[in-house]
C-alpha cells in the first residue's frame, strides 16, 4: 500500500492548487498555506500598488500580484487548462480567445471547488520558516503566521509553490544612480494614465513589456521599447504612432538621457520596467538549495533537490513553459506519484549528474545562467513529465494550437498576438 504522507504546500496559486489536487488524489494529507485571503495567486488582481514603485524598500507592504487592469492572457484559452480539467471558455461571459484575468480566476476557483481543495487551504497564513527536523532529518517544520500568531507544524514533505513574479530584479545600467527620472517596476504597473504625455522607456521584449508599451503608447508622448538583445536596430513601429524599438540600454546619465547600444538616445522621464527574481525567504536549507543569478539549484528537472528529495520540491519554476498550466499540472502529478512511491527517482548521484549535464549544455551553448529555468515554448519537458506518469502529455489539438499560435506570433510579433484565431486549426482537425 502506498504511504500516506502529511504534505505542506506553500501557496494557493495555479501551482499550489494543482499540487493539492494531485496529492489529494494520491491520498496524501494536504495543508495548503496561503498568505492572502483568497486563492489564485497572480490571477487575483489588486488595484493597490506598493509604496516603493521599484520594490526596493524591505519594509514595504508586499502586493503579490503583478496583473495590470486590462490584462488578457497571452495564450489562447485552449492552452490554459490542466490535463484533466480544460479551460472551458463557453461557460464564461467573454467568448474571446484570450480570456481576461477575471475569467482565469473564475476558472481556478471552479477547479478548487470541483476537487474539494478550498477546505485544505489555510488562508491569511504566511509561511515564514521551512526547515529540516527529525532524528534522521527527514521531516520539515513549517512555521507560519496568522493574525500575528506564530505556530509550528511538522510535515513529511513540503512543496514550494510561492510564485516568481513578485520580487523585483533590477537592471543595473551605468549611470542609473544619477539618473533623475522616475523608475517603476512593471510589478507596480496597473493602468496607463500616470504616463500621460510622458516619454517612457520600457525594458524587455516579453509579453508584459509589449502589452504595457502598447497600452502606454495611447496616452504617452513617446514610448521607447528597449530589447534585451544588442542586435536590434532602431525602428519606429508601424502599428503605433509614438513607439520605437531599440537595442539594449548602454547607459543613462544625470541629464535624464537614456543611451541605447545602437547609439540612439532619448530624454526619458519615466522609464524602466524590469525583471523578477526567485525568492524563498522562508526556506532554510543551509544553502543545499540556493538562488544564484536566477538559477534555483541544484534541482533535478527544476523540481527536486537531489540531496533533499523527495521531501522538498518546487512547482512552477520554469518560464516560457507553454502551456504553463499543463506543465505545472504534470509537475504536481509527478511529485505526488514520487511521494507515493509509484514513480522512483534516480539516485542522488544520477540526479546530480543530470543537472551538471544540463549546466554544461548551457555553458557550451553560451546560455547565461539566468536562463536555467527558461523552457523555450516546447513540449520536450512536459512530454518527459508525462512519460514518467505513463501519460501521453498534450493532445494533438493542443500541440497544433501551440504550433500555429507560435508561428503567428513569430510572423506578426507579440504586439499582435491577440489577433490570432483558432478556427483554421479546428477546421483542419475536423476535416
Ligand atoms: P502565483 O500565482 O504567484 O501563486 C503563488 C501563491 O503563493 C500566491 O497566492 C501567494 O500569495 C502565495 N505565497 C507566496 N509566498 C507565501 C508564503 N510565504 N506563505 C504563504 N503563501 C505564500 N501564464 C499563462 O499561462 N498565461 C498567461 O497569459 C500568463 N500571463 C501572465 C501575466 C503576468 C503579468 C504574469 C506576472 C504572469 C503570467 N502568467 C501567465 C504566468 C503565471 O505566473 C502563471 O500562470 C501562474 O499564475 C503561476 O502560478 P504559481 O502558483 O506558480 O504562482
Amino acid at each position: 500500500m502506498a504511504p500516506v504522507l502529511k504534505v505542506a504546500v506553500i501557496g494557493a496559486g495555479v501551482s499550489g492548487l494543482a499540487t493539492a489536487q494531485a496529492l489529494k488524489t494520491e491520498g496524501h494529507q494536504v495543508v495548503v498555506y496561503e498568505k492572502s485571503d483568497q486563492l489564485g495567486g497572480t490571477w487575483v488582481y489588486n488595484p493597490q500598488v506598493e509604496s516603493d514603485p521599484l520594490g526596493l524598500d524591505p519594509d514595504r507592504e508586499i502586493i503579490h500580484s503583478s496583473l495590470y487592469y486590462s490584462l488578457h492572457t497571452n495564450l489562447p484559452y485552449q492552452l490554459m487548462g490542466f490535463s484533466d480539467y480544460p479551460f472551458a471558455i463557453r461557460k464564461y461571459s467573454d467568448s474571446s480567445v484570450f480570456p481576461g484575468h477575471e475569467e482565469v480566476l473564475d476558472f481556478l476557483n471552479e477547479f478548487a471547488r470541483e476537487f474539494g481543495l478550498v477546505k485544505l487551504i489555510r488562508f491569511k497564513t504566511e509561511v515564514v520558516r521551512v526547515e529540516r527536523v527529525g532524528l534522521r532529518n527527514d521531516q520539515w517544520v513549517v512555521e507560519s503566521r496568522a493574525d500575528k500568531v506564530s505556530s509550528d507544524e511538522v510535515f513529511d514533505a513540503v512543496v514550494v509553490c510561492n510564485g516568481h513574479y513578485t520580487q523585483p530584479s533590477l537592471a543595473d545600467f551605468p549611470g542609473i544612480e544619477k539618473w533623475p527620472g522616475k523608475q517603476m517596476h512593471s510589478h507596480n504597473y496597473r493602468v496607463p494614465e500616470p504616463f500621460q504625455d510622458q516619454i517612457v522607456v520600457v525594458i524587455g521584449d516579453g509579453p508584459s513589456a509589449i502589452d504595457i508599451s502598447l497600452e502606454i503608447s495611447k496616452v504617452a508622448k513617446e514610448v521607447h521599447l528597449s530589447s534585451k538583445s544588442p542586435d536590434v536596430k532602431i525602428r519606429k513601429l508601424d502599428c503605433v504612432d509614438s513607439m520605437w524599438q531599440h537595442s539594449k540600454i548602454d547607459r543613462v546619465d544625470g541629464n535624464g538621457e537614456v543611451i541605447f547600444q545602437e547609439c540612439a538616445s532619448v530624454h526619458a522621464y519615466h522609464p524602466p520596467l524590469y525583471r523578477y527574481q526567485y525568492y524563498f525567504p522562508f526556506l532554510k536549507t543551509e544553502e543545499i538549495v540556493a538562488v544564484d543569478d536566477s538559477r534555483v539549484g541544484p534541482l533535478y528537472k527544476h523540481i527536486f533537490s537531489p540531496q533533499l528529495a523527495p521531501n522538498l520540491s518546487f512547482v512552477g519554476l520554469p518560464y516560457n513553459s507553454t502551456p504553463v498550466f499543463l506543465t505545472i499540472d504534470l509537475q504536481a502529478k509527478w511529485i505526488a506519484n514520487v511521494l507515493s512511491g509509484k514513480t522512483l527517482l534516480p539516485s542522488e548521484e544520477e540526479m546530480l549528474a543530470n543537472i551538471q549535464e544540463h549546466y554544461r549544455y548551457m555553458d557550451d551553448k553560451g546560455i547565461p545562467k539566468q536562463y536555467t529555468h527558461n523552457l523555450g515554448h516546447e513540449f520536450v519537458y512536459s512530454d518527459w513529465l508525462a512519460s514518467q506518469l505513463g501519460l501521453t502529455g498534450a493532445d494533438e489539438q493542443t500541440r497544433s494550437v501551440l504550433k500555429r499560435y507560435s508561428k503567428f506570433v513569430v510572423e506578426k510579433g507579440l504586439g499582435r498576438c491577440r489577433e490570432w484565431r483558432l478556427d483554421s486549426v479546428l477546421q483542419e482537425h475536423e476535416s
